[in-house]
């Protein structure tokens, strides 16, 4: 056996150990014995249908509430078994529970579940019956501790509910904390507990109980632990000589385009092919071993997957440090390939040799020229490092960076992760003078726990951005199919991001501002009131409406700061919050503006700039200006430079002082409405 569920009694006895409130109950299996039982346990009770075959005893009509003598307890009796029989006449029937009726209370959610990928999530909402209508419900990963489990509480929109809405009695909110705190003890104890709904626990003014609890047990329930991972050296990503196995002269082969690329690595670089004496103009070797270099540092390998192998032996010989194997038909195709890829795992340990790939696009790591992929061009140095689950998606996004003037420490593509994995890249771009902020693209994770205690590590110190595929249920059945292992669901991502201090966005774009906004030495808004400075009267309307969607607070300016605006500004400014400067705005209107508001920045936390083009103001007064007020204040300032092409001076200024200059509105709230989420866990409406 490996799934069973807890019968209801089962289920309260389990609940009690750990101090989790229930009805007082008792199990009959006759109709006669009801009515006596009924009475002993004291009027009213509620009586249930007791069956490992229904899992819902209300769609079965087996639960009958409001029982207050002993002959409607005999009948209710006989009405649920026949209901139960009537509702599926295989049902084994183990009798009919009889409990106090507790009294009608807040009706609260308990849940816990085993993720596939970060293992027990414990979740807690508004219950009964609208639990699937409302989604109210907050997640946490467990272990969470006392305060944690205060924020699940005080998270959920209903929460005025527990305070107590409308005149009805504050809730015993103490004792919630405390069943909640329970819960997590039990989960965490029990470890033959895969997942359970106490769905209602009533709370009450003061106390509470759980009045039913459906609880699955599983004896083969398979956690990953955390495993300690040999860190790679750190010279290995700073190669100095490169080989190319199946470098080739033919334009239509991989081996052509790779060592194309590689021309331009100011280290060595040696093809190897057995059938020609150059490649690409330069001498080529039979096999690396052929290579009178004593060392050779990488190896980028493009052979057919059935001669890597023999190739990876060669190269751990030659002391290669890390092979690069583009090469796919590993274990993304079949049963077989998977048990190529253990054998070049095998094979390249055994020599201390580290694998990138297979099936990757490679690795660029344009600080040093080494670009070992066959992207039409290569991208520029710079301080992101892009680690990435897609190489189409790496090869976009190079493309895409050639024109936007964004740079990379390093790009990975990292394939099958058959030996080298996220956790490495991520700690190699940790320990990466070079990198200032790391961008991962990520379709699943296999060991969620150890993915957030190295990320965890690494986002203290350096922005860690992760844009993650598979939110929609399509998505991650997508997911599954690709690579054939079950990803945990994407709430529990969204949390463990959150708590690894990883920023998730939904887009590449947004993936981009962000990093750029977070390797600004301001980092993130030391809170969450915001001041708008506009000359365009419309956006300051839409400024308004995102601020409210993305959960920036706008504030309201105090008198004496509209009195100091007031001495240089047209006498119908709108003496308010966006600070409408009106279209005929100077660059002196500006300066002035900006010197009011950094005077007065105990007032504010982020300052947003939005301008369009004109000819009284150009892009690049504009751009100065801001900068200036950005070094006059540590507080955050988010420009927007709206328009066309007229703007882009404006924005390559801004861009150079590391200050992203948004191109869209929508695209600058909602970037920051992800930054305050993560720190402050604000939940707005338009950010997940
Ligand atoms: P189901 O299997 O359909 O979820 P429940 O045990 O939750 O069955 O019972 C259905 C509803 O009956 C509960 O949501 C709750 O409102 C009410 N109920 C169940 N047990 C009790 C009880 N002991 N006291 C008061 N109300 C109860
Ligand atoms: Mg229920």
């Amino acid at each position: 056996m490996t799934e069973w569920m807890l019968s209801e009694s089962d289920g309260y006895d389990l609940l009690s150990k750990y101090g989790i409130p229930t009805p007082k109950y008792k199990i009959v299996t006759r109709a006669e014995d009801a009515g006596s039982t009924a009475e002993a346990i004291g009027f009213p009770v509620v009586m249930k249908i007791m069956s490992p075959d229904i899992v819902h005893k209300s769609d079965a009509g087996g639960v009958i509430v409001g029982i207050g003598t002993k002959e409607a307890a005999q009948s209710a009796f006989n009405q649920i078994v026949a209901n139960a029989r009537a509702y599926n006449q295989n049902a084994d029937i183990h009798g009919v529970i009889i409990e106090n009726q507790a009294a009608p209370g807040l009706e609260l959610i308990i849940g816990g579940k085993t993720d596939p990928t970060f293992g027990k999530v414990i979740t807690f909402g508004i219950g009964g019956t609208l639990v699937e209508l409302m989604k109210d419900v907050t997640l946490r990963i467990l272990p969470i501790d006392e305060d944690e489990i205060r924020r699940m509480v005080t998270d959920i929109d209903s929460y005025p509910l527990i305070t107590g809405y409308r005149g009805s009695k504050p809730k015993d909110e103490e004792c919630l904390i405390q069943i909640i705190k329970n819960v997590c003890k039990m989960f965490e104890d029990q470890k033959d507990l895969r997942e359970f709904d106490i769905n209602p626990i009533r709370l009450y003014d003061s106390g509470a109980c759980a009045v039913d609890a459906r609880i699955i047990m599983d004896d083969d329930i398979h956690l990953l632990d955390v495993v300690e991972l040999e860190p790679v050296p750190p010279e290995y990503f700073r190669p100095k000589s490169v080989a190319v196995i199946g470098a080739s002269d033919d334009t239509s082969k991989m081996g052509y385009a790779v060592m194309h690329n590689l021309l331009h690595f100011p280290g060595k670089v040696y093809p190897i092919n057995n059938k020609r004496d150059t490649i690409q103009g330069l001498q080529a070797y039979p096999t690396i071993l052929d290579v009178p270099d004593e060392e050779i540092d990488l190896a980028v390998i493009t052979v057919p997957a059935r001669h890597v192998p023999g190739v990876m032996e060669e190269c751990g010989k030659k002391g290669v440090k890390i092979a690069v194997v583009i090469t796919a038909g590993f274990k993304e195709m079949s049963e077989e390939g998977a048990m190529l890829e253990e054998r070049i795992v095998q094979i390249a340990h055994r020599y201390g040799t580290r694998i990138v790939g297979p099936n990757c696009l490679g690795l660029i790591i344009p600080p040093i020229g080494l670009d070992t992929t066959y992207v039409a061009q290569s991208p520029n140095p710079g301080n992101i490092a892009f680690i990435s689950q897609s190489g189409a998606i790496v090869n976009t996004v190079v493309d895409w960076s050639l024109t936007k003037d964004i740079g990379f420490s390093l790009v990975v593509s990292v394939g099958n992760q058959a030996d080298l994995n996220f956790f490495d890249y991520l700690r190699a771009a940790a320990a990466d003078p070079e990198t200032k902020v790391i961008i991962m693209y990520i379709e699943q994770i296999k060991n969620g726990k150890a993915f957030m205690e190295i990320v965890s590590e690494v986002s203290r110190h350096k922005p860690v951005v992760a844009l993650k595929a598979g939110s929609s249920a399509r998505g991650q059945a997508a997911a599954a199919s690709h690579t054939g292992s079950l990803s945990g669901s994407y709430d529990v991502y969204i949390e463990a991001f959150r708590k690894s201090g990883v920023l998730l966005v939904h887009t590449l774009t947004g993936a981009f501002l962000a990093a750029e906004m977070l390797s600004h030495p301001k980092r993130y808004p030391k809170g969450r009131r915001a001041i708008v400075v506009t000359n365009a009267g419309g956006f300051a309307v839409l400024s308004s409406d995102y601020s409210e969607r993305y959960g920036v607070k706008m504030i309201d300016l105090p008198d004496y700061l509209v009195k100091e605006l007031d001495s240089f500004l047209p006498e119908f400014w709108n003496r308010g919050n966006p600070v409408d400067l009106l279209g005929d705005a100077t660059e002196g209107r500006f300066e002035k503006t900006f010197e009011v508001l950094a005077k007065n920045d105990a007032l504010w936390d982020m300052c947003f700039i939005v301008g369009f083009p004109n000819n009284i103001l150009s892009s690049e007064q504009l751009a100065n200006q801001i900068l200036k007020f950005s070094k006059s204040t540590d507080k955050r300032i988010i420009p927007t430079l709206l328009g066309g092409a007229s703007m882009d001076r404006g924005r390559n200024i801004l861009h150079a002082q590391n200050i992203p200059s948004f191109e869209e509105l929508d695209m600058m709230y909602r970037v920051v409405g992800r930054l305050l989420y993560q720190i402050y866990r604000v939940k707005a409406q338009g950010v997940y």
